[in-house]
């Protein structure tokens, strides 16, 4: 008998696989219809022997110690602050858009109080910011909204900025200095071997049993266990009963090339131009050396695979209709980007799926991360403390591998 069915493999159902097993000495068995662990931060060496994100790239970034201390138990890192161009009018300028972005766009030598007064003068002032839309052109005009955003958001979701949550377009914030790094968090960088490696690692524990090319419902019914984790789609778990929740997906279309690097920059956005968003070049964001290279393109597609939940009224109230049924569906917890619908960045899965390993056992958060050895959280398994990680501006140094016990 297990005590938990947790379905998928990913961030959530990793997390709290991990949790319970390893925190509360339960047993688990952990199943993803997929091939492989680790969701949709799985990465493996292609044919090349380049290491890729099969899913498109995943970058790390967290202002929560918290997490990066959790994560830490299972990984070293490596430093790495991402940076993205975007492909504007013939020529590859920063974004998020910056003081440099204006004066390359321009042919201008602003300066960042000069650049200021620029935004202040082409910006739209809105009384309510509503709308994907509203973000942008209340920052920076209606020019650079459509230069930028317009197109590339229509691409990404199939639908107008105007009809998306401001939370979509909120993401890239408006700068009127030169950084040009895409996230500001505290705590940037990459797992040093591997988000694979790290899930490796995480589920590495007697009590974990790992099922992989298994949909949940074939085995529902015969595996006996207590309760269930579900971190698929909301709306397939209620075999759509609201009708279904719009997930955006994307085609990932995959090539390796015969030249040390590719592009000039590790991410380059295509706001007007072909049908793909980006293409990412993996060896900036891992480090690797190789005489070859390896990038992704990202098509975005309304169908196939749920990737986003889509942000926006109509689909908030569908959705909310599955919270209340989620809700009182006992025995089972609902955990995740797809089936709690939230646009959530990887660090915000984890804290998600430690706020509720902490409420299973009533236990304060903070407490949640002590291991069952009695180790206060961030131990290393051999009771001497270790250094917390550098925050990312700051140089990392690379820190020791932790012993699990
Ligand atoms: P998932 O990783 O989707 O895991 C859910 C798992 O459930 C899947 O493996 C699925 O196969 C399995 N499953 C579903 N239904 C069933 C079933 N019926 N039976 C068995 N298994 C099932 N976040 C960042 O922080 N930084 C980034 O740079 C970043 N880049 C991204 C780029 C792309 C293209 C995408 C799509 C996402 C990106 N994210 C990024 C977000 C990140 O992928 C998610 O926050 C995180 O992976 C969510 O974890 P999860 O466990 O909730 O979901
Ligand atoms: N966006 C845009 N142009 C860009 C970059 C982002 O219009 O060059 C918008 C787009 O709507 C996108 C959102 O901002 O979906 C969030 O961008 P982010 O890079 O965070 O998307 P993700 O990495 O989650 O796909």
């Amino acid at each position: 008998m297990f005590d938990y069915l947790i379905v998928g493999a990913g961030f959530a159902g990793s997390v709290l696989a991990e949790r319970l097993a390893r925190g509360s000495n339960k047993k688990v068995l952990l199943c993803d219809k997929r091939p492989h662990i680790g969701g949709n931060a799985y990465d493996n060496y292609n044919e090349a022997g380049i290491l890729v994100h099969k899913y498109g790239p995943h970058i790390f970034h967290t202002n929560s110690r918290e997490v990066f201390e959790y994560l830490s138990r299972f990984t070293e890192w490596r430093s790495y602050q991402h940076r993205v161009r975007a492909s504007v009018d013939g020529q590859i300028v920063p974004i998020p858009i910056n003081l440099d972005t204006i004066n390359t766009l321009y042919g201008l030598s602003l300066t960042s109080f000069e650049v200021e007064e620029f935004y202040k003068k082409v910006a739209e002032p809105k009384e309510r910011i509503k709308t994907s839309e509203d973000v942008v052109v209340s920052q920076v005009g209606r020019e650079l909204y459509e230069k930028f955003f317009r197109n590339y958001t229509r691409k990404q979701w199939g639908l107008d900025p105007s009809e998306l949550d401001s939370s979509v377009t909120s993401r890239i914030p408006t700068r009127t200095n030169r950084d040009d790094r895409y996230f500001t968090d505290t705590y940037q960088a990459m797992p040093l071997h591997g988000y694979t490696r790290m899930f490796e690692n995480m589920l590495d524990h007697p009590n974990i049993k790992v099922l992989l090319n298994c949909d949940y419902r074939e085995v529902e019914k015969d595996i006996p266990f207590r309760e269930m984790v579900y971190t698929g789609p909301v709306d397939a778990y209620f075999d759509y009963r609201y009708g279904k929740l719009p997930y955006r997906s994307l085609e990932f279309k995959h090539e390796t090339h015969n030249v040390g690097v590719y592009q000039s920059a590790p991410v380059i956005n295509y706001p007007n131009e072909h049908l793909y968003t980006r293409v990412t070049e993996f060896k900036y964001l891992t480090g690797q050396e190789h005489s070859k290279t390896s990038i992704v393109y990202e098509f975005p597609q309304s169908e196939g695979d749920p990737y986003y939940p889509v942000p926006r009224k109509e689909n908030a109230t569908i959705y909310a209709n599955y919270k209340a049924l989620a809700d009182s569906t006992p025995g089972v917890h609902f955990v995740g980007r797809l089936a709690t619908y939230k646009y959530y960045n990887m660090d915000q899965i984890v804290a998600q799926a430690l706020t509720v390993y902490s409420k299973m056992h009533s236990v304060k958060r903070k407490d949640a991360l002590v291991m069952v050895s009695g180790l206060t959280r961030s131990g290393n398994g051999n009771g001497k403390a270790h250094h917390l990680p550098s925050p990312a501006s700051q140089p990392t140094t690379q820190r020791q591998p932790i012993t699990q016990t």
